[in-house]
């Protein structure tokens, strides 16, 4: 174990920004644990204490989502100054720090369709990074044990506004099931509603899931601000259970009631160049619509809404063709899942 090299002002996130592309591996001590800078913005944590629970948080997956970035920085900063317990292992990746630096959702490709090593059939930056967090967590849940408890949360904030301002991606379970605890941890981090995926995907979250068995989300946080612009009390709820979370181990309970679920209806693919939505600039994630409306039409196809209240959600026709213009989603109910009663 070398001596301390701490970043200055124990910034984490400044020392990734001025060291976008690579850094020398570092290692060195704090009262809780030891420190691994593995590469720029992925930064391991060994705790003293053995831990049973391997946290994954990964924040910045979208470059210019920068309020999970901040928010995460400030909670490392505690811990790396001995403000905050460590009692669980806990890796902190920042996702492309290329493309923060640009002020960019990403450079080339977005870097969320590239995990499961869909990164394979790329050549640009992104697909670099997302070979690289794939590798370290993999290290990370392998170091940890294969008992153990596995979580990743992936921190977003999304381009539009949201209907419920706060919710997460529950991965597809391949009929698994949903985890209770979880379920109650994200109503606890102020999570106002869960949407429920439908089918495979190459987002980071689903291949960690299904790759390592982690409990694992996309987490949207709000609206997306730059750097600097971020008011950081609209986390406090999030914040307060990962910081419980990181101290004790534990996960906080929160009321099931106060979540909205929601399940997948349709993914809206573009099919042709003339594709459009029908819907205005400004509509918020999980607006509604009546039954009968056209909600996308193309020279080849049209959506209309099967269901009253089914609403849409991440819409955006400015993809190329073959991708996701935005998914159908409709409301249910928790009865509806099989909920898994284990402990957290
Ligand atoms: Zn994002």
């Amino acid at each position: 174990m070398s001596s301390r090299f701490a970043f200055p002002n124990n910034d984490f996130l400044a020392y990734t920004l001025a060291n976008p592309v690579e850094c020398a591996p570092q290692t060195f001590s704090i009262k809780e644990g030891h420190v691994y800078l593995e590469d720029t913005g992925i930064l391991r944590i060994e705790p003293n204490v053995s831990s049973a629970t391997s946290l994954v948080v990964s924040v910045g997956v979208h470059g210019n989502e920068t309020g999970p970035i901040e928010l995460i920085n400030a909670m490392l900063k505690d811990i790396l100054s001995n403000e905050l317990a460590l009692k669980v292992r806990l890796l902190v990746l920042i996702g492309n720090p290329v493309s923060a630096n640009a002020g960019r959702r990403f450079m080339d490709v977005n870097m969320n369709r590239l995990f499961s090593k869909a990164w394979e059939s790329f050549d640009c930056p992104e697909a670099i990074r997302a070979q690289r967090l794939e590798n370290a967590v993999q290290r990370f849940y392998e170091l940890g044990g294969k008992s153990g408890l596995r979580l990743h949360y992936d921190l977003h904030t999304a381009i539009r506004e949201s209907e419920y301002e706060k919710f997460a991606v529950y991965p597809f379970d391949h009929g698994a099931g949903y985890s209770q605890a979880q379920l109650r941890f994200l109503a606890a981090s102020g999570l106002d509603a869960v949407l429920l995926s439908h089918q495979p995907t190459t987002t980071f979250s689903y291949y960690t899931n299904r790759v390592f068995g982690a409990h694992s989300f996309t987490v949207e946080l709000g609206k997306v601000y730059p750097f600097g612009e971020n008011d950081l009390s609209r986390f406090t709820d999030i914040d307060f259970s990962l910081r419980k979370l990181i101290s004790t181990a534990g996960l906080l309970n929160g009321d099931l009631n106060r979540i909205k679920i929601f399940s997948v209806e349709a993914a809206l693919i573009k099919d042709s160049e003339d594709y459009e939505l029908n819907i205005g600039v400004n509509v918020k994630n999980f607006t509604g619509f009546a039954k009968g409306y056209c909600l996308a039409s193309s020279a080849l196809s049209s959506y209309l809404i099967k269901v009253d209240g089914d609403a849409i959600i991440f819409p955006n026709a400015n993809v190329p063709i073959g991708q996701r213009t935005g998914l159908v989603v409709r409301p249910t109910l928790l009865e509806n899942l099989l909920l898994l009663d284990e402990l957290g």
